[in-house]
């Protein structure tokens, strides 16, 4: 088994964007949620993994006595042989939470920048500001816990070029490992949503969108980071191992409230909210609502969706290895029109997007749907 994805769904504050599965942590029964995760994790027919990673919500919202009863049950009970990832907030990242993180073998740090404009984070609600950044990166470096990535986001409202070129400038000042930079989607059910329907925020449009995501990718390329996803960027040798496992579309576990795995060319989907999930393990060990056996066609296709998001895109040889068949024989039509698009290259290897294929990436994906 490759990986184990645990989810802590507490937050200290909710930020006006967001559609994770999370709930303010005051008054939540979280010793009894932690509690829950652990008999879950006991159910689990594999211990040793290549990678881990915990996330939310928010991990580091757990108090440090939470931390250590989750910290140490893992290490008790799996072994991980690469990247053990805990994803953090600025504020919320304590010399005591930090030696612990390290102290259990957590090697790896997300952490939740989003923007160094003050303005903008108080318009996301985020519960830090530009000083617990700065802050917050010291203590990982002191503590030697200095792989982290930094994620940030574009698109923002009220968000000019000059905010994208502040967070490269930090960037090429700060050195984080890796970056995740993604554009600001506005979900139903969000504060924004609302906000925009009532015509009182606004976003760019789809050019401007366009044109700052140019300058995403430009500048952290000049800065000396290839981008390895449509989203992620990192130096030589510090790509996600972890969400590399997604995007290869092999078998993780994913364990907690509303979190989903896919073992055996079947996905899971667990119940959510947070009481719903304690009840449910409580009573039947399982929080299992749904499960969803693919069809070959349709492994097939995820293998696409998920592959094209990596620079690297999708390799001949592995897609023959997993599915029995030729990508290029499978594919013969489409590739060949996405060919003379010039939106997907091909190097005898591996197919992955152009530049311009990767700007509309969701109609190339769209090409190679063959179940519906
Ligand atoms: S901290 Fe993260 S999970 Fe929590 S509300 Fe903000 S974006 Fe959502």
């Amino acid at each position: 088994m490759k990986s184990l994805y645990i989810h802590i769904p507490f937050c200290n504050r909710i930020c006006t964007y967001c559609d994770f599965t999370k709930v303010l942590i005051k008054n939540q029964p979280v010793d009894d949620y932690i509690e829950a995760l652990i008999k879950e994790m006991k159910t689990l027919e594999h211990r040793d993994f290549e990678t881990i990673y915990v996330g939310g919500g928010t991990p580091t919202a757990l108090s440090v006595k939470q931390l250590e009863h989750l910290l140490s049950f893992i290490s008790e009970n799996f072994t991980v042989s690469g990247e053990y990832t805990f994803e953090a907030n600025p504020d919320e990242v304590t010399t005591a939470k930090l030696d612990l993180l390290k102290y259990y073998g957590v090697n790896r740090v997300s952490l939740g920048v989003q923007t160094f404009n003050d303005d903008i984070l108080k318009v996301l609600n985020r519960s830090h500001d530009f000083n617990d950044i700065f802050r917050s990166i010291d203590h990982l470096e002191k503590i030697g816990l200095n792989n982290y990535s930094m994620d940030l986001m574009y698109n923002l409202p009220g968000e000019t070029f000059d905010d994208i070129d502040t967070s490269l400038k930090y960037v090429e000042e700060l050195k984080p490992r890796h970056i995740s930079w993604y554009s600001l989607i506005i979900e139903p059910h969000t504060v924004f949503y609302n906000e925009i329907r009532k015509g009182r925020m606004k976003i760019d449009d789809d050019n401007k969108e366009a044109e700052k995501y140019i300058r995403v990718m430009d500048g952290l390329q000049n800065l000396g980071y290839p981008q390895y996803e449509i989203s992620n960027f990192s130096v030589k040798e510090y790509e996600s191992a972890h969400n590399k496992t997604y995007w290869h579309n092999d078998n993780y576990y994913g364990v907690g409230a509303g979190a989903h795995g896919y073992i055996n060319n079947e996905r899971y989907y667990n119940v959510k909210p947070v009481p719903h999930y304690i009840k449910a393990i409580n009573e039947n060990d399982s929080a299992v609502k749904e499960t969803l056996r693919l069809s070959e066609t349709e492994m097939i296709e995820e293998e696409m969706f998920l592959g094209l998001r990596m620079t690297e895109g999708v390799s001949k040889e592995r897609f023959r290895m997993k599915y029995g068949v030729c990508l290029d024989e499978y594919y013969k039509e489409e590739l060949t029109s996405l060919k003379e698009k010039r939106w997907i290259w091909d190097d005898g290897l591996n197919i992955a997007l152009t530049d311009s294929g990767r700007m509309v990436g969701n109609e190339v994906f769209m090409r190679f749907l063959k179940s519906s």
